[in-house]
């Protein structure tokens, strides 16, 4: 791929970080899942898409400490129903490994975002209800712990390595993308996220993040929605809708190196990837930060 593209080419691989089909949510879960613990939470509830695979790991994750983990899913919470996708979506992948690990899934009909964490929050009070001790992660795990997570993935990486011109990666939630970008603030590295969800006010919910992220690591800064390098260009039809350039780039990675993206997120982000190259817009130490996701490709 390095010679193809005239580039020097790495390849973060937290597909392959071991736990649960590897992904991105593993890295936050080892700070989300002791916080859980530390507040003695018998049962956590979170909510994504039917095939989040935030909600696959934060299963498995649940099941290594005996604690129920319940989700509210939609098949695809966008705006533009689109019932013949959701069908799909509803099955295989993440989906089967869900079923495994006995998540409780309450299934909603497609709605928008707010209707979703609405249900969750639902979902929460009626385990309080019944007097369980009940702990809320919000979607994608991107709450503060979670952007610490990838702020800790940035001194990895910069201990692995020399530096990077360009770091890209699928950008969803945000807390991968917040850590990333509060830790190479004012560096030379570019921190570049491929939006794979295309309301543009995301960024807004990001310098957020960022605000609650510099409470935990006191650097004195907190990142605006302008400091979020985010770029719209390769969501496609919408969040969770496969592309055609998304499919072109998971096809072309496996020819090239043998390495699987996803449907969702990281074929999005490799097909933004190959055209940022193809701009001349990425320097020429590039950083893929591979995010996991390969489940979906079962759907
Ligand atoms: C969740 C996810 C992302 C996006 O990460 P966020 O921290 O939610 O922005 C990217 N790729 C994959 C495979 C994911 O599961």
């Amino acid at each position: 791929m390095s010679s193809e593209l005239e580039l020097d080419l790495w390849i973060k691989r937290d597909d392959l970080t071991g736990f649960a089909f590897g992904g991105n949510k593993g890295r936050k879960l080892e700070f989300l899942m002791a916080d859980v613990i530390a507040q003695w939470a018998e049962v956590v509830v979170t909510c994504g898409s039917a095939q989040s695979n935030f909600i696959r790991q934060l299963g498995a994750a649940c099941s290594r400490f005996g604690i129920h983990c319940a989700a509210a899913v939609m098949g695809l919470p966008y705006e533009e129903r689109r019932p013949n996708v959701t069908k799909e979506l509803a099955r295989g992948g993440n989906v089967t490994l869900d079923e495994i690990l006995g998540i409780e899934l309450r299934v909603l009909p497609d709605g928008t975002w707010e209707e979703l964490y609405a249900q969750a929050d639902t979902l929460a009070a009626e385990f309080r209800e019944k007097g369980k001790k009940v702990y809320s992660i919000p979607i994608g795990g991107s709450s503060p712990l979670g952007a610490y997570a990838f702020y800790v993935a940035a001194q990895e990486i910069k201990a692995q390595s020399e530096a990077f011109d360009t770091i890209i990666f699928a950008s969803s939630s945000g807390s991968t993308h917040t850590g990333l970008a509060h830790a190479f603030h004012g560096t030379a590295t570019r921190v570049r996220g491929i939006a794979c969800d295309p309301e543009p006010e995301i960024a807004d919910d990001f310098a957020k993040l960022s605000g609650q992220l510099e409470h935990l690591v006191g650097h004195g800064f907190t990142l605006t929605p302008k400091d979020f390098d985010l770029d719209f260009r390769f969501v496609g039809d919408g969040y969770g809708i496969p592309s055609e350039a998304g499919n072109r780039a998971i096809v072309k990675l496996a020819r090239t190196e043998g390495v699987f993206l996803d449907p969702i997120y990281s074929g999005k982000a490799f097909s933004g990837l190959l055209k940022l190259a193809e701009e001349g817009a990425i320097g020429n130490r590039v950083l893929f930060w591979h995010t996991g996701g390969t489940p979906a490709l079962f759907v």
